[in-house]
């Protein structure tokens, strides 16, 4: 096992390696589950596919992309033990100790760390980002209700501040919840009942309410029409910081 600063230097000089960026779908994951989960996600995928001291289909058994552990697994040499020797002098053919398993995840886990900075950087330099469509993301509640999110973690990586356009149905409700963050809402067709400890608000078409984050809410449009309503939230929504009631 070599230095982990060595190995980053060798991969820098490899073109197969260079090649790796961590965008698109695997960005918006890390982006939505945050390094935490994702690295957890990550100690499993290598006890169980590099780890051992045969592992099966060895060479061919990390996909290409569809998380963004394969993908950083690819950028630093740690997809399979033949690359996992090669560039880091870590041998085939024994069960990977625990230091060395701790070597494999802190590589997979700088390089990651590396590409959200990357991510960070790029935006920076863009004048305008054009978005052409929402991404649909999946509702709570009692009823089918679309969501789609224009600017976010996942739509657009932003953490920041994330807006989208809800098309909720008649009679549908959502479970309380305590959000991290701080939500705007206009609503833009229908009534939306929001209800907190001090009462209930019914905010119709024209008008706009603001959610303070911390403090527990419940949204809901129990007219027969439902509601349209445009929900920004600061920072960006996400599943880990909406703290739904069970
Ligand atoms: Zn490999």
């Amino acid at each position: 096992m070599i230095d982990i600063e060595r190995a980053f230097h060798r991969l820098a000089s490899s073109a197969f390696r260079w090649k790796f960026r961590l965008h698109g779908r695997e960005l918006a994951y890390l982006e939505t589950w945050g390094m935490d989960r994702v690295m957890e996600q990550g100690g499993k995928f290598i006890d169980e596919r590099l780890a051992p001291a045969e592992p099966r289909n060895d060479g061919r058994q990390t996909p290409w992309g569809n998380h963004p552990i394969f993908v950083a697994q690819h950028a630093t040499a740690t997809c399979c033990r033949g690359c996992l020797e090669k560039v880091h002098e870590i041998p085939k053919g024994h069960e990977l100790t625990e230091d060395e398993k701790v070597y494999v995840l802190q590589a997979i886990r700088q390089w990651l760390e590396s590409q959200k900075r990357e991510g960070r950087r790029r935006k920076r330099f863009m004048a305008a980002i054009h978005i052409s469509r929402p991404t649909i993301v999946q509702a709570a509640g009692n009823k089918p209700k679309v969501i789609e999110e224009f600017i976010g973690r996942v739509n657009s990586q932003t953490d920041d501040v994330s807006v989208a356009r809800m098309k909720s149905p008649g009679g549908w409700v959502e479970p309380g919840q305590m959000p991290e963050f701080d939500e705007y809402t206009i609503v833009l067709r229908g009534t939306l009942r929001v209800t907190t400890r001090d009462g209930v608000i019914d905010v119709h078409a024209g008008q706009a309410v603001i959610a303070t984050g911390g403090e527990w809410v419940q949204y809901s449009t129990p007219g027969p029409d439902g509601a349209e309503y445009i929900a920004v939230c600061v920072p960006a929504f996400s599943p880990g910081s909406v703290h739904r009631d069970s």
